[in-house]
């Protein structure tokens, strides 16, 4: 179809509010959803308005009585059920990954089988006691017994931002509903359909009505829920700044927050790294999901003697990559999520030149690109440490390249930074590698490996990176709240209150 017949398409606008398990119209402002591959709107989703997000605070409170109390087991079967129909639906979640963000096949795959893999972790986790609710506590006084319990926090909202919606909502939801509490879902305004999908998928896994509810919109739909009387917790993902505004909020009702922020993650790779693999795991941590990762990394340090090399490596390889949407042959890079997107990251690009960069490879769209978001991989070099790009988030396919002297060298050069999210260390000497992993300011490092996530590892930053854990044991605790109780011992002679 030609780009004017798509526009002339009027498009029918989809519910965007579900609240005690129906869909509704929300009576907020409408959300135009566009192909970031060719600029064109494929969707639109009603937003909600204040009153909508209200209900769906009030359906989840009134579900929250028995949920909170279903067994564990219960709950653990029906994250079961989560997992199982995630992975039926995953030719059309893959596919719908692939239309909204305009991911390559492979990325959107590795998105639909992390979201599974999430879920059936916590249902596991919900079986094996890991979620228990009473356990006792040793006391050095025979008059008294107690017991820690974990107790669901209350309604939490988990707000979601677009770079990977199903993956991120998965992370939150899965946790949340294995803690028992129940949650108002709102996905970013970009990309709301990969939680709508999810949200059919756990009303069909038999999930009680008002246990799930979402509310579809913008930052101001955000804002409203965030700060809302009736919201125990906030679980937040995106930007450093947005994440500020939140904790503010926060702060006058003492509610509860995780936060999973912005990064500017370094990969380090000494002397002794195999060359190949050393550049194969810097174009995955810079380029994958086209540099619109909290985690990539897009400082790359590298010994000095192997620099020159590795520079021309890299750049051949980010070349030679094919750039494009997800649906034509041997795609590795797709487009930005948006014209906003790209325009903040070649607008940083450009200052960044200004301050001394040199770009060699990339730095715009392809030229046959230019109707979508694209921008080709980009590797710069001469960045100095108080260079824009190398101090602020890009959120695009940038990589900054950097040799280094020694092993401190690297390490400072790493750590020097306001975030503190991940690292990636490539060198073939074990004792390197642990005493760099020991040093690196950072929530998760990697060691000669990619930017591989399990459910069972937890997910998190430092400084600005943010605050919490997500995924692993930490992750249902984040949606917890620890209470002792304390009982006297019939009989037992007691001491005077201290
Ligand atoms: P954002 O932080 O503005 O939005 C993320 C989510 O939070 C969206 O659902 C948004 O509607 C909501 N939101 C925004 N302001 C809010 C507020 N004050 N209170 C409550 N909710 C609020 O991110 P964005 O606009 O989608 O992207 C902007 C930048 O954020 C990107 O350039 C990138 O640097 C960063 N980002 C980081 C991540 C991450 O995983 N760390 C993800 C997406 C974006």
């Amino acid at each position: 179809m030609k780009r004017e017949a798509i526009s002339a398409v009027t498009l029918a606008v989809e519910p965007g509010v579900f609240i005690d398990g129906a869909w509704r119209q929300g009576a907020g402002a409408a959300l135009e959803l566009v192909d970031p591959c060719s600029a064109q709107p494929y969707a639109r989703v009603s937003g909600a308005a204040a009153d909508d997000v209200d209900e769906a605070v009030a359906a989840a409170a009134r579900a929250l009585r028995s949920w909170r109390t279903a067994p564990v087991a219960q709950r653990g079967e029906r994250l079961e059920r989560i997992a199982q129909g995630i992975e039926a639906h995953t030719r059309e979640l893959v596919e719908l990954q692939m239309r909204c963000n305009g991911k390559p096949r492979f990325e959107a795959e590795l998105d639909v089988s992390d979201a599974a893999a999430t879920f059936r972790y916590y249902a596991q986790l919900c079986r094996e006691g890991g979620v228990a609710a009473s356990t006792p506590v040793a006391l050095p006084d025979d008059a008294f017994e107690a017991d820690v319990r974990h107790e669901a926090v209350g309604v939490c909202a988990l707000i979601v931002p677009w770079n990977f919606p199903l993956v991120t909502a998965s992370w939150k939801l899965a946790p949340a509903l294995a803690a028992g509490c129940t949650v108002v879902i709102k996905p970013s305004e970009l990309t709301p359909l990969a939680e709508r999908a999810l949200v059919d998928i756990v009303t069909a896994a038999d999930v009680p009505a008002g246990v799930v509810n979402l509310v579809a919109g913008g930052r101001e739909v955000g804002a409203q829920l965030a700060s809302h009387r009736g919201v125990a917790k906030v679980s937040f993902t995106g930007s450093t700044a947005a994440g500020q505004a939140v904790m503010r909020a926060a702060a006058q009702r003492m509610q509860r927050i995780s936060l999973e922020l912005g990064g500017k993650s370094a990969l380090i790779v000494f002397d002794d790294a195999n060359l190949d693999e050393a550049v194969e795991l810097a174009f995955n941590g810079a380029f994958f999901n086209a540099g619109q990762m909290c985690s990539a990394t897009s400082r790359v340090l590298v010994a000095r003697s192997l620099h020159d090399a590795f520079v021309e490596k890299l750049v051949a390889l980010a070349r030679s990559a094919v750039v494009g949407a997800p649906h034509e042959t041997d795609v590795r890079v797709g487009p930005l999520i948006s014209a906003a997107q790209r325009e903040r990251v070649l607008g940083l690009l450009a200052r960044g030149k200004e301050q001394g960069a040199r770009v060699l490879c990339g730095g715009a769209a392809p030229t046959q690109l230019e109707a979508g978001y694209f921008i080709a991989p980009t590797v710069c070099a001469n960045v100095a440490p108080d260079n824009v790009l190398w101090c602020e988030e890009i959120f695009g396919p940038v990589a900054l390249v950097r040799a280094f002297d020694t092993e401190y060298e690297a390490i400072a050069l790493a750590n020097d930074s306001d975030y503190g999210l991940v690292a990636t260390v490539v060198t073939a000497d074990a004792a390197r590698a642990a005493r760099v992993s020991d040093a690196c300011e950072a929530g998760v490092v990697w060691v000669n490996a990619p930017q591989v996530i399990f459910p069972q590892t937890g997910w998190g930053g430092r400084k600005l990176s943010g605050l919490g854990r997500e995924l692993g044991p930490w992750g249902v605790r984040a949606y917890q709240e620890i209470k002792h109780v304390i009982r006297a011992r019939a009989g037992a002679a007691h001491p005077p209150q201290s």
